[in-house]
């Protein structure tokens, strides 16, 4: 603050200085040629309050008026060094001023202009770059979606021909239905994080507090996960201590963020992995976790992968034992963004440790049931989150704070 009002006032000085500067210069100059022209104000004068006046704006411009007049006065009219004035002389003098005031005004006006046009521009430009990401980004989005859907759409298509064409086996017409009902599924979870996103932005969801057992939570996210983890060939495994005490949160919010951060420890974890889902007591807080022996998320990825849309690179791109499927696994960079939305929601916090190649565990911290309130009738609308990244050690990622490098 003190050092902005110093920097001012030296920007006002400077301002001043010019005015004084100019007029000093062409009292100068007339005071050489004073020899060769006859006596009278130099049209020079008239100069230097235009230039004070483009440089230093109005102020600097009245500055120079009013030195140039005076110097004038005191030297270049007769009686020449006295600041009496002949009657003629007068009204040169008022001329002169008259013009200056003009002159200096004129100057600063156009050079208020220039400044806001060369502002305006600027600012036009920002704007335009601005609009240019956004539509890069939505372009992105598009492509990402489109693809998404597609794929799903294609093999559904794709079974449904041949079941259509051939008489499939039971075995066949089992496995093709049930490829069938998985690429639904995927298309309902990419619609339901859209409609998420865009209920987030508007402001429309609602997030209660409730009485919740996370125990019964990280169940019926192994029921729900179960299946496709072992199509993976993964070990899903459960771990719930005795007397684990009631959490204050959404029920399903809390489910389908637990479930989205178990499904992508199903995916980024190469076949016949081991997926741990586990809930503990932490002081105020219940901790609610999922451990994968996955491929790990890259250390430049890590301050990233709540951004919306931002998808990591698997760990291991161009090494040897990196399958194509493992670089291509399906999404868009919703999941944890979504899913942090909906923990903060709940006034919790959620945070990642992970290293390349070392697999990776999510935490879900919610706070303890204090049993003081009536808990389902409350409801708070959930806000947009923005960038989170975190100032936490080394691979690790939570929420709130920027992560520098
Ligand atoms: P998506 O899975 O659609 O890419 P997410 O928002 O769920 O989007 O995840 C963002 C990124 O975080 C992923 O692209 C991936 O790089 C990384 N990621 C998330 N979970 C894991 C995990 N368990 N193991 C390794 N990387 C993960």
């Amino acid at each position: 603050m003190r050092t902005a009002i110093r920097s001012d006032i030296g920007a006002s000085v400077l301002r001043y200085l010019v005015a004084v500067w100019t007029v000093g210069l062409a009292f100068a100059a007339t005071l050489l040629m004073s020899p060769l022209v006859p006596p009278g104000i130099s049209p020079l004068f008239l100069l230097a309050v235009m230039i004070s006046a483009w440089r230093g704006g109005s102020g600097a411009g009245l500055l120079a008026t009013a030195l140039s007049a005076l110097a004038s006065a005191f030297v270049f009219l007769p009686p020449t060094y006295s600041l009496r004035i002949d009657r003629d002389d007068w009204l040169q003098l008022a001329v002169f001023t008259f013009a200056a005031v003009i002159v200096g005004t004129l100057s600063a006006a156009r050079r208020r202009a220039e400044d806001e046009r060369e502002a305006l521009l600027v600012r036009e430009q920002v704007a335009r770059v601005e609009a240019e990401q956004a539509n890069a980004v939505k372009d992105e989005f598009l492509a990402a979606v489109s693809h998404e859907l597609r794929t799903p759409l294609t093999t559904i298509k794709t079974l449904t021909r041949v079941m259509q064409r051939r008489e499939p086996s039971e075995a066949e017409r089992r496995e093709y239905l049930e490829d069938i009902a998985s690429e639904c599924d995927r298309q309902i979870d990419l619609v339901h994080n859209l409609l998420d996103l865009s209920r987030i932005k508007a402001g429309g969801m609602q997030i209660k507090s409730q009485r919740v057992d996370a125990g019964e939570i990280v169940r019926a996210c192994e029921k729900i996960e179960r299946a496709e983890a072992e199509e993976h060939g993964h070990r899903l495994l459960v771990e719930l201590p005795p007397g684990l005490p009631f959490i204050r949160a959404d029920h399903s919010a809390l489910r389908r963020a637990l479930c989205t951060v178990a499904e992508n420890a199903i995916k980024y974890t190469p076949d016949g992995g081991s997926i741990t889902l586990r809930a503990y007591s932490d002081g105020g807080s219940v901790i609610i976790e999922v451990q994968d022996t996955g491929r790990g998320i890259r250390a430049e990825d890590m301050p990233h992968i709540f951004d919306k849309f931002y998808r990591g690179q698997a760990t291991g791109d161009g090494a040897e034992g990196v399958s194509e499927n493992e670089q291509e696994v399906p999404g868009i960079g919703l999941g944890l963004h979504l899913a942090r939305a909906l923990v903060e929601g709940m006034n919790g916090l959620i945070e990642v440790h992970s290293h390349a190649g070392a697999g990776s565990t999510f935490r879900l911290r919610l706070p303890v049931w204090s049993g003081e309130s009536n808990g389902d009738n409350e409801e708070t609308a959930l806000s947009p989150v923005e960038t989170a990244t975190a100032n936490l050690p080394a691979g690790v990622i939570g929420r709130g704070e920027k992560a520098h490098g």
